[in-house]
């Protein structure tokens, strides 16, 4: 009899196998023996005790990020700023020091004191750190012998479906080389950095399940649908079907995309429609060339900024910006001006400590009160392209707009930095200036901004989570912050109108672009470009052949007179091939 579990979708796919349930607790280290203050102590040893070990794990996190991709990377630098954090090494010094700790109590107390700050925060994204720390912790501690490695994880059983607590980082990194379809967690959240690499590495995830999950007898059968959030222990024959045949045609579907991912995406009705993919690191950029994107539609530079006293100077993201356009080659390049704040914090722009930052000074308005650093930006690029002339279409992109006078603003700050460099006014075909429409006043006088800038990219992640007062970090209201709303698609629609009376084009960079059945609806909105994450790029080319904007714009019509999400769900349900229709856990 099948049993359904319901939590929040933390990475799409589906694995269907059977259970494997992991109780990492065993094998968590304990509380060491206190041992400090005995007769021949030595503090000087014991701080050179724990140098050598967080030296030793600096050079396990730099290897593993290397094996793994760039959000490995992105996250294991992240883990490398905690071993290396001041605080931490300032507590584990004076518990040497002044309490006569030995570097494993030391380590151990500094590591759960840190851990429990973080917990306690309201901010989500804080809050989850903590599992981050206690990582690092873990690996500190088995360097100084008082705790075990984890289990070898990667030698999980072939189909296992991993149910589980919580997962650490490194024990999602350990996944990438295992025969593990899926991963149901009790706890945990999407946002976590263990749900980011997951998602990276196209495994599906679901969390918060809640602990009866891990009551489950090993070995009995399991499907986690991470699309849905949803994990099914002992499914009926009828479902086994039915989730078979849907991982045959993913499967069919994604060996068509991959060997045409090189040609261009084309309705059947003739439109051709750019598909570019979304980098968070320039690393990212060969990959775009090898997947078949028509460029880069969204560069996310805040790992520029991040881990840093101070600003990257101008030279220092001209380097960045000139391997990108080389790599481009004729291809699109849209980089994005640093969107700092909210869910990207950027340590050396930290100012007052804010109620809601994520209502608060970020994006358009740091940059603003910033100007240089948007000066800057604008320069290092200006410069590159200018050197380069005609190669490859330019973007420069702003973030987080509310108003025109942001705009205006940012245009002044911009002409002027372009007219240093080229000594002529600014023209779209040297650097295109576009607007990320994410906030839902920018959508609502789209008209108005239509006549400053040259394109508009609709950033749905943050579009959904403000008109839906949704929070996109908090797995409790995420059908709120669903861009299938139907808010949301009336605020799409607005915008495509404001770019067809000018003639811009208007792409959509957030998730969403990402989801083969958003295609014929973002299309039929009046969508002309779509910038997906990199691994989605040959399934989004290969759907956007499969359509005829007729039917495309019929069933944006139709979406647009639902009063529901779920009602739009079930309309885009319909569009699936028939084997995978109607999946109703
Ligand atoms: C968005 O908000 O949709 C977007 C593309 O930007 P980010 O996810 O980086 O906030
Ligand atoms: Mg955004």
């Amino acid at each position: 009899m099948t049993t359904t579990f319901r939590g929040a979708a933390a990475a799409p796919g589906v694995g269907q196998g059977t259970v494997f349930v992991y109780l990492p607790q065993e094998h968590e280290f304990m509380r060491p023996a206190m041992r400090g203050a005995a007769a021949g102590y030595d503090p000087h040893h014991e701080w050179r005790r724990f140098e050598e070990a967080q030296r030793a794990v600096e050079q396990d996190l730099a290897e593993m990020s290397q094996v793994l991709n760039t959000v490995a990377v992105d996250i294991f630098n992240v883990h490398q700023l905690i071993l290396n954090d001041q605080t931490l090494t300032g507590a584990v010094r004076d518990a040497i020091h002044l309490n006569q700790s030995d570097a494993a109590v030391a380590t151990y107390q500094a590591i759960h004191d840190m851990a429990e700050l973080f917990r306690a925060m309201d901010d989500e994204y804080f809050a989850s750190r903590a599992a981050d720390i206690l990582d690092i912790g873990r690996r500190l501690l088995v360097k100084l012998g008082v705790a075990m490695d984890e289990v070898r994880l990667e030698e999980l059983p072939e189909g296992a479906v991993l149910l589980a607590e919580d997962l650490t980082p490194s024990d999602v990194a350990h996944l990438a080389s295992s025969a593990v379809v899926g991963v149901a967690l009790a706890g945990s959240t999407p946002t976590a950095h263990s749900a980011i690499l997951a998602r990276s590495l196209g495994l599906p995830v679901v969390c918060g399940l809640g602990p009866e999950i891990l009551e489950a007898r090993p070995g009995v059968a399991a499907i986690v649908d991470g699309g849905k959030g949803v994990l099914l222990l002992d499914p009926d024959a009828a479902t086994q079907a039915r989730y078979g045949e849907i991982l045959r045609v993913q499967e069919d579907q994604r060996h068509q995309a991959y060997d045409h991912a090189h040609e261009p995406a084309v309705t059947r009705s003739g439109e051709r429609i750019p598909v570019y993919a979304n980098i968070n690191s320039p690393d990212d950029a060969a990959h775009v060339r090898h997947i078949g994107a028509d460029g880069i539609g969204l560069l996310r530079t805040e790992y520029l900024f991040q881990g840093r006293p101070e600003p990257p100077t101008v030279a220092e993201q001209a380097r960045v910006y000139r391997h990108l356009l080389t790599e481009m080659n004729h291809r699109v390049l849209t980089v994005r001006a640093l969107d700092a704040g909210g869910d990207k914090p950027v340590e050396f722009l930290l100012g007052l400590p804010e109620a809601n930052p994520f209502l608060g000074k970020r994006g358009m308005r740091l940059l603003l009160a910033n100007p240089d650093l948007l000066r800057d930006q604008y320069l290092a690029l200006a410069q590159v392209v200018h050197a380069r002339r005609g190669h490859t279409p330019v973007r420069f992109m702003l973030p987080m707009v509310s108003t025109a006078e942001e705009v205006a603003a940012a245009r002044a700050i911009i002409d002027a930095a372009h007219g240093e460099v080229f000594g002529t006014p600014r023209r779209r075909d040297e650097i295109a200036l576009g607007v990320l429409v994410e906030v839902p006043a920018a959508a609502l006088i789209a008209r108005h901004l239509a006549e400053m800038v040259d394109y508009f990219s609709i950033g749905t992640n943050d579009l959904a989570q403000y008109v839906m007062a949704g929070d996109r970090t908090n797995p409790q209201v995420a059908h709120l912050a669903d861009p299938l709303q139907p808010a949301v698609l009336h605020l799409i629609r607005l915008v495509c109108r404001a770019a067809q009376e000018r003639e811009l084009p208007v792409s959509v960079c957030g998730e969403v672009a990402g989801n083969v059945q958003a295609v014929p609806l973002l299309l039929g909105l009046g969508v002309t470009e779509l910038s997906a994450p990199a691994p989605s790029v040959p399934l989004i080319k290969q759907a956007v052949r499969t359509w005829h904007m007729a039917e495309c714009r019929d069933l944006a019509e139709l979406t647009l007179r639902c009063a529901t999400a779920e009602r739009v769900h079930m309309l885009l349900d319909r569009t699936l091939p028939a084997g995978q229709r109607d999946v109703k856990p």
